[in-house]
């Protein structure tokens, strides 16, 4: 049996669980990063959520070549991995890594309902994020079903890319969207992130009305979409929208720690770092839509 598949619609596929974040929404937060997203940015910095399922991350400078994980694993090393994490758990120096796990909805509780009092006294709580949540929507709607039986506060991370219908599956079950909006010209967006913006701009226009809190985040990639025109036309879109709390510029950083190494592959460009300024926050600004740039 491949073992990397997903045994049921309902366990997620969960690539790291952070506690103590404090930029994923209200009061101190434990962040669930789910694996597999449909858009390839170039300037990713997560190239381990990329694929839906486990994988094992190796770094050969750490490796000593003593041979342990190929004597364990079923195929030598040989043939296609199948994540069982026998080479990692051999690993006597943790060269290799088992990226990704499969979770019920229960086990997910379990592990975050150790920081509830924490949530507690922070107003905090859980956020999703990834890779792309509106891929594992069953798991997401369930954990997060799980999560308001305990009062827990749950916010999601997304890209917006998907059919409208999960996209409403989504808004209806979470409480706080963080909505990614990075290029409104469809061809750039294109080009720069493998899809097409269609959708997301659509289910943009679905979230403004939808009654949810919302935040915008544009990741702000110098000579791609820091343009004046670019921010200008997403300010305008975003003028009518109460629900909107704020829009939240991330400038770009050029390093991945690594990690495109550990997956043996390469990232796919590099851009030059710049220092943003006040250039970046007047389209938001001169609109009356509270901007922040982090
Ligand atoms: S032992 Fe390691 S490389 Fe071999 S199948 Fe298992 S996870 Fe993959
Ligand atoms: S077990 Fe670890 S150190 Fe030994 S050969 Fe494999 S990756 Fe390298």
């Amino acid at each position: 049996m491949n073992t990397n598949a997903c045994p049921n619609k309902t366990m997620g596929c969960v690539f790291d669980i952070r506690e103590f974040s404090l930029f994923d929404g209200p009061g101190v937060r434990t962040t669930v990063f789910l694996k597999g997203c449909p858009l390839r940015c170039a300037w990713c910095h997560n190239p381990e959520g990329l694929n839906r399922i486990p994988e094992i991350l190796f770094s050969k400078t750490k490796c000593v070549h003593c041979g342990s994980c190929k004597s364990v694993c079923p195929s030598q090393l040989e043939g296609k991995c199948v994540a069982c994490g026998k080479c990692a758990l051999a690993c006597p120096v943790q060269a290799r890594r088992l990226c990704g796990r499969f979770m019920t909805p229960e086990a997910l509780l379990v592990e975050v309902l150790k920081s509830q009092p924490i949530f507690e006294s922070s107003n905090g709580g859980v956020t999703f994020s990834g890779g792309e949540p509106l891929l594992q929507i069953d798991f997401v709607e369930e954990a997060t079903k799980a999560l308001h039986k305990h009062g827990i506060h749950v916010a999601v991370e997304t890209s917006g890319y998907s059919s409208s219908e999960i996209y409403k599956r989504l808004l209806d079950c979470v409480d706080l969207v963080f909505q990614d909006v990075k290029i409104i010209d469809d061809e750039s967006h294109r080009r720069y992130t493998g899809v097409s913006n269609v959708d997301i701009l659509k289910n943009l226009e679905t979230l403004k009305s939808f009654g949810k809190s919302f935040i915008v985040r544009v990741p702000l990639i110098p000579t791609v979409n820091d343009s004046q025109e670019n921010l200008r036309l997403l300010a305008d879109k975003l003028r009518d929208a109460p629900r909107l709390q704020r829009v939240e510029l991330l400038p770009y950083h050029s390093s991945s720690g690594g990690k495109y190494g550990l997956l043996n592959s390469t990232p796919p460009a590099s851009f030059q770092e710049k220092t943003f300024g006040s250039e970046v926050l007047a389209p938001f600004i001169n609109c009356g839509i509270p901007v922040r740039l982090l």
